[in-house]
């Protein structure tokens, strides 16, 4: 069996001041998952790499983007991923995503930066679509989508705008990834088989949007020792944490 590794390229809230934001690529052998895509991505891979693995890897190493939302934090390098793959790589790009994650995708996001193409000063401009640079591979809450070697499910969390977590199985191996959520019982339920899970947290003792860190460190022990704790705000004591906190270029073996 191939070994599944995981490499954090961010872990910080959306207002950190010392970390990148949330990404994590999930890899078996060759082939990288990225989950999730904040600017400057391809300066994160770069150096995540070269922490976790000791040499630099870059884009083209990247097979697709799953994407848990829309917030900046999370999906502010797609257009950056999505130009770099059209112009650097010459291919396109494969990202996945639940419909109701990607329905403002195009209009809500890229299409201010992607919509017109001008290739001539003066020149009228040419019009673009999504399916121009992407391809958008849906994700479905009732089965898991195969995608090389993985097999991606989603389910969706409780957050300010559309969200999914996520399960993704590999060479015998399940990670698991909140995504954005409040305080969710039957989520971390539907976590819980996998083999490492990351989960978001927040130190607020309350939140509609993300998760106190209380609820979390209340867990059965068997449960907090295969979950990572991210996108915590900076000021958070990873030093007496009851739950082990996920480190940026470290490289995880599921
Ligand atoms: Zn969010």
């Amino acid at each position: 069996m191939p070994e599944v590794r995981l490499i954090p390229l961010g872990v910080g809230d959306a207002f950190t001041a010392r970390h990148y934001t949330t990404c994590l690529a999930l890899g078996v052998d060759d082939s990288w998952l990225l989950i999730d895509c904040p600017h400057p991505v391809r300066k994160m891979w770069r150096e995540a790499s070269i922490a976790a693995l000791g040499s630099p890897l870059d884009l083209d190493r990247v097979v697709g983007v799953a994407i848990t939302h829309l917030h900046a934090d999370h999906a502010s390098g797609l257009e950056d991923f999505a130009y770099f793959t059209h112009f650097g790589l010459r291919r396109r790009a494969t990202w996945l995503a639940h419909h109701d994650v990607s329905a403002r995708l195009w209009d809500g996001l890229l299409s201010a930066g992607m919509g017109r193409m001008r290739n001539t000063p003066g020149g009228a401009p040419t019009r673009k679509r999504l399916d121009d640079y992407v391809d958008m591979i849906p994700l479905d809450f009732a089965r898991p989508v195969e995608f090389g070697p993985f097999s991606i499910e989603c389910r969706p969390t409780m957050h300010s705008i559309p969200t999914t977590a996520f399960r993704i199985r590999a060479a015998g191996r399940t990670f698991a990834f909140s995504a954005d959520s409040a305080h969710d019982p039957s989520l971390i339920e539907w976590l819980a088989p996998a083999d490492l899970i990351v989960h978001e947290a927040t130190t607020l003792e309350q939140s509609n949007v993300h998760t106190p860190y209380h609820h979390l460190a209340a867990l059965p022990e068997e449960l907090r020792a295969k979950m990572r704790l991210s996108h915590l705000p900076d000021d958070f004591d990873h030093e007496s944490s009851a739950i082990e906190t996920l480190r940026e270029g470290r490289c995880y073996v599921i």
